[in-house]
């Protein structure tokens, strides 16, 4: 099993449960959550809530584990993903 891809949709509340989480993944701002680039193959930081930009392919099973963690702990359930 793998994680495609996550993305943020709308209504963060930045509790920064997620980077907490998985820090590898899930960087919370001022305003917002968002994916970091470095896990994205588009290599571009944003919520991907548009996009839904693939994760590199050598961390869709790695990361699996912890980013079904933090979309589990998100107090508003807005971390959505695709897994395989
Ligand atoms: S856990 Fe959810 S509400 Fe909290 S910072 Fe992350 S995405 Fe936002």
């Amino acid at each position: 099993m793998a994680i495609t891809s996550v993305w943020i949709e709308e209504g963060c509340i930045v509790c920064n449960a997620c980077e907490a989480e998985c820090p590898d993944v899930f960087h919370v701002t001022d305003t917002t959550c968002t994916i970091r680039d470095g896990v994205r193959q588009d290599g571009v930081e944003s919520e991907n809530r548009d996009e839904k930009a693939e994760l590199n392919t050598d961390l869709q099973t790695s990361l699996e584990d912890s980013i079904i963690a933090a979309a589990a702990g998100c107090p508003v359930e807005v971390i959505k993903y695709n897994k395989i």
